[in-house]
């Protein structure tokens, strides 16, 4: 870390810091400059104390950390490489083939479920959506239809062998969730439940991280670090908008934050273009985006009736749509090189 102190202090005031910075565990070495003194703190930021306290000193300026907060989600810990999971006999990441992952807001019904699967399904989906708890902003609004979701989710996945996407909400449910689910969804409004995300995690399942609304990207990766760090590697990050002052659209889709998190983590990258805009009629025009970014899988919204939709209807893709999007895609996956 590097402390700066405040301009022409004396010398047994900056004599201070340094002892504390080496009671604290780092090295320091001061650094004399002509108005002002730099002192270099030469250790492991994240196996010694923060020196970050010290800023409430009134001898010290700023303090800079150099080292990065986040390990096991970072480039450098695969040496380049990035991960490819397998899930449900689909390898997601690295290049493999983009993976969709459809299907609807809420799980309703046994045919509205099983409508969506089939449709999804013909079109190459590999993974089916759909939230059995739903993270609703009202409580009198539709909040799913709990277990009995999730044996629909099952059913449809027996029918036409698709995996199972879906969130938990909270901890108490996670076996619950865990017993149906391929892939546990933890849902942006959830992004920093620390402990709803360590015991995900250790259920072992495979886990699609969505970007909370407010949550910056070193935020997001140390909310996916909380996951590695719990002994499960299978992550995905799911951007899925942030709230900005823009009302257009419901959230922005942020997809500047999408190369960065591909730059800075080897872990596959999925896009939410569907809550990411809140319109069903920019949704193709956002898959396009993802797609040129190497994003590694979409979650779409995709509904039968969404006129009908008991959750997010506005933003929901109707068959014919979902139909149109994946044929629309496919000039863009092979400009991008990837496979089919
Ligand atoms: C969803 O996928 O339906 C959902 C509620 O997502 P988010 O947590 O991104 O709002
Ligand atoms: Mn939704």
């Amino acid at each position: 870390m590097i402390v700066v102190l405040k301009p022409n202090l004396p010398l047994e005031e900056v004599e201070k810091v340094v002892d504390e910075v080496r009671k604290l565990g780092y090295e320091p070495r001061p650094i004399h400059g002509k108005f002002q003194t730099v002192i270099a703190a030469i250790g492991d930021e994240n196996a010694h104390q923060s020196l970050e306290t010290l800023t409430s000193w009134p001898q010290v300026e700023h303090v800079h950390r150099v080292q990065k907060r986040y390990k096991l989600v970072s480039r450098e810990v695969k040496k380049g490489k990035d991960t490819i999971l397998k899930i449900h006999g689909q390898k997601i990441g690295n290049g493999q083939p983009l993976c969709f992952m459809a299907g609807p807001c809420s799980v309703e019904s046994e045919e509205q479920l099983m409508a969506t699967a089939k449709a999804v399904k013909a079109q190459g989906a590999t993974f089916l959506r759909g939230g059995a708890f739903k993270p609703r902003t009202s409580p009198y609004e539709f909040q799913g239809l709990a277990k009995e979701g999730l044996k629909l989710l099952q059913l449809a996945s027996k029918e036409y062998d698709l995996g199972i996407v879906t969130e938990v909400l909270s901890e108490r449910d996670v076996d619950l969730v865990a017993e149906y689910a391929d892939i546990l969804q933890i849902g942006a409004r959830n992004a920093q439940n620390f402990s709803l995300i360590t015991e995900a995690a250790r259920s072992g399942k495979p886990i699609l991280l969505k970007r909370g609304m407010t949550m910056r990207i070193e935020e997001w990766l140390l909310a996916a670090e909380y996951i590695l760090a719990n002994g499960n590697p299978n992550v995905m990050l799911c951007e899925r908008g942030i709230r900005t002052f823009e009302t257009y659209t419901r959230n922005t889709l942020d997809l500047g934050a999408v190369a960065a998190v591909k730059k800075e983590s080897h872990l596959p990258v999925i896009i939410d273009p569907s809550q990411g805009c809140g319109r069903a009629d920019l949704v193709v025009e956002l898959c396009k985006a993802a797609v040129a970014l190497n994003a590694d899988g979409l979650l779409i919204e995709v509904h039968p009736n969404p006129a009908e939709a008991w959750s997010d209807g506005q933003q929901q893709v109707d068959l014919k749509l979902y139909t149109k999007l994946v044929e629309e895609l496919k000039p863009f996956i092979s400009a991008v090189g990837r496979p089919s």
